[in-house]
């Protein structure tokens, strides 16, 4: 994926026609705030389009050519015109070689043609879970169809390649994407990539001939009209994952921040499928699903505005919550359901309405990981040597140091909720018990223990739900502790403040740990850091960016839910090396900004005119995620 030098061999011509996009595109320029203007750059693809007659004598034409031919069939501004199924096709920058990545192609349906009642997106929730569900049925229809099947023979260099569509794959959250969307004029406009069919480097035209002239207008059909569709599904589609965001919206006024319904799957199928558990037993193992039971005195309704009914689950207040429980009880099932509960799921995922709030950020431990200029002196100070952690820097962090960088970071993008679980955090970073003060002397050991500076964070309206099994010392700080005992869940608040008040702990440390939190030093990314260093950035995963030479590890960001988020990560990240060095714009201000510009264009506004499909939007926590990891010298200065 290379999106600097070499790539824009526009022609010269119409190069940002942009009339096909309902004007959404055409005025990026003044619009958008400065930093991220990319209307320098040149689109690519040609500017030849006509009829779909014309489109299959041109590929008929193309039969048995030299395969960078197939750039003639680039129309990336006036497209191909089907006027007997009703949309036209654009192609992008033609794939170089049968085995280069494949075209990216998009298709615009008119609204007319397409005949989505208004009010199915008549807003942004409904019109992005529209556009979710139009890319299941678009991915379910190629995959039905054998259209995602590519030719191959094996151990044959001459034989057919290629010929395969693919749109990118959804799961079970549903989240703004760019596969298929629904313009602000109503049209729809999907996005995929057909890898151009070949035999050794001929062009195998009469393959392509199938494919634009019978397989795409079937896929349209399917999977982008209206009628095709079943329209209860499309409507609960729709309703629900409004409903779903409306629950959402409404924890804050309700004192809440986060809300689970009864009769909830939360338990996946495995840890490599995120599809719901199976609720028949498993094998004659004991892994029976239990549902999603609040305590009584936890319960908490809400009147879904569309699907008409009430829904009770437990609320989890403001404040600090502790989920406790034995070993392999659910404690971390239920934690890992909240901290995708900024997502809407689809309907039958067992998660729809576990919501959780939008600024819940996980936090964990990740040693190894980069830090760059990151105060962490709230929690950690006088290291040995005089090492300063009011500006702290490592290329390789320890467990406690990438802990509280991770909770700083979090603070500094406006994180509201901080989501940990014991599974994954630094020991040492937690708590301190009274052996070890006795043994250890305060002035010799860095760290104020998370266990000691929660109060005061939760003081300035920062919650904490936290999952514990091993350390009762918390007890003494929780509002709220709640147990999971195979897989149920109970209200024990009222016992965990008597056994609180029974015991006397930590030589009075909790009392000297009502002091201030400390502060949050806001820093300002420097562009030039942003640069990659051979000009390329390529995903290689979910969790894998290839940022020029070095790697970009994301597997600590466990709310990336998907490689199209990641993929648009990268894309973000590319645009920072536009931001002046000394511009004294915060990380926060910087995304503000970007996400204030994805609201208004979508993430069009990151292709940079590319039909690029292959994108969901990430929330600007995760952007800052990446950021803040990545391996650059001096990649941050503080704003004194
Ligand atoms: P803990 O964090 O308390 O040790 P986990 O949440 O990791 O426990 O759960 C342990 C196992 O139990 C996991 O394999 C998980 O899939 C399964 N599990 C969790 N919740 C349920 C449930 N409600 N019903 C059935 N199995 C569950
Ligand atoms: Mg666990």
């Amino acid at each position: 994926m290379s999106y600097r030098g070499g790539r824009g061999r526009g022609r010269g011509r119409g190069g940002r026609g942009g009339g096909y996009y309902g004007g959404s595109s055409g005025g990026r320029g003044s619009q958008g705030p400065q930093s991220f203007d990319s209307s320098t750059q040149p689109r690519t693809g040609g500017d030849n389009g006509g009829t779909h007659s014309d489109f299959v004598e041109l590929l008929r034409r193309l039969d048995g050519k030299q395969y960078p031919a197939y750039h003639d069939i680039e129309s990336s501004t006036r497209g191909w015109v089907n006027n007997i199924e009703g949309y036209t096709l654009y192609i992008g920058r033609a794939q170089g070689d049968p085995y280069a990545k494949p075209t990216r192609c998009r298709v615009i349906v008119k609204g007319d043609t397409a005949k989505f009642p208004p009010v199915s997106h008549q807003n942004k929730v409904r019109s992005v879970a529209l556009g979710d569900y139009l890319n299941r049925v678009f991915y379910q229809s190629c995959k039905d169809m054998g259209a995602d099947v590519k030719a191959r023979e094996a151990g044959n260099w001459n034989g057919p390649k290629g010929g395969d569509i693919e749109i990118s794959r959804p799961t079970q959250h549903v989240i703004e994407q760019s596969a298929v969307r629904i313009l602000p004029n109503g049209d729809i406009c999907a996005q995929f990539t057909v890898n151009l069919p070949a035999r050794g480097r001929s062009i195998l035209g009469h393959k392509a001939v199938q494919i634009f002239d019978q397989t795409l207008p079937q896929l349209v059909q399917k999977s982008l009209i209206y009628t095709s569709l079943d329209a209860n599904v499309v409507t609960r589609h729709v309703l629900n994952v409004e409903d779903q965001e409306w629950v959402r919206s409404n924890l804050e006024i309700r004192g809440l921040v986060a809300f689970v319904p009864d009769g909830a799957i939360l338990p996946r199928m495995s840890g490599a499928d995120d599809r719901p558990m199976d609720e028949t037993v498993k094998d004659g193992e004991n892994s029976k699903l239990v549902r999603f039971h609040s305590p009584d005195t936890l319960r908490v309704s809400f009147d879904l505005p569309n699907m008409g009914k009430t829904l009770a689950g437990i609320g989890i207040r403001k404040g600090i919550t502790l989920i406790v429980g034995g070993g392999f009880h659910g404690k971390s099932t239920l934690l890992s359901a909240l901290q995708v509960g900024m997502y809407n799921k689809i309907p039958g995922d067992g998660r729809e309405f576990c919501v959780c709030s939008s600024t819940a950020v996980k936090i964990r431990s990740e040693d190894g990981r980069n830090v760059s200029e990151v105060n962490i002196s709230p929690f950690i100070s006088n290291l040995p040597f005089g090492k300063n952690t009011e500006c702290f820097a490592s290329p390789d962090a320890s467990g406690s140091t990438s802990q509280a960088t991770n909770i700083m970071e979090a603070l500094e993008m406006g994180a509201k909720t901080l989501l940990i679980d014991e599974d994954t955090c630094a020991t040492n970073f937690m708590i301190r018990d009274d052996k070890m003060m006795e043994l250890v002397h305060k002035d010799k050991e860095p760290i104020t223990p998370f266990l000691y500076k929660v109060k005061t964070l939760s003081k300035q309206g920062i919650s904490v739900i936290l999952v514990v099994g091993s350390c009762g010392d918390f007890f003494d700080v929780a509002d709220t502790t709640i147990l999971m005992d195979s897989y149920s869940c109970y209200d024990v608040t009222t016992r965990a403040k008597q056994i609180a008040a029974s015991r006397a702990t930590n030589n009075g440390a909790l009392a000297a740990s009502r002091a201030s939190f400390g502060n949050v030093t806001p820093r300002c990314p420097v562009g030039t850091a942003f640069n990659p260093n051979n000009g390329k950035i390529t995903v290689r995963s979910k969790a894998l960016i290839a940022y020029g030479d070095v790697e970009l590890d994301l597997s600590g960001l466990e709310q990336i839910v998907s490689k199209e988020q990641t993929n648009s990560i990268a894309l973000a990240l590319q645009r920072l090396t536009a931001l002046e060095n000394g511009s004294k714009m915060t990380i926060f201000q910087v995304l503000t900004q970007l996400n204030a510009l994805l609201d208004h264009e979508g993430l069009e506004a990151l292709t940079n005119g590319q039909f690029d499909g292959s994108l969901a939007r990430p929330r600007t926590f995760e952007i800052a995620g990446a950021i803040n990891r990545l391996r650059a010298n001096e990649s941050f200065v503080q704003l004194k």
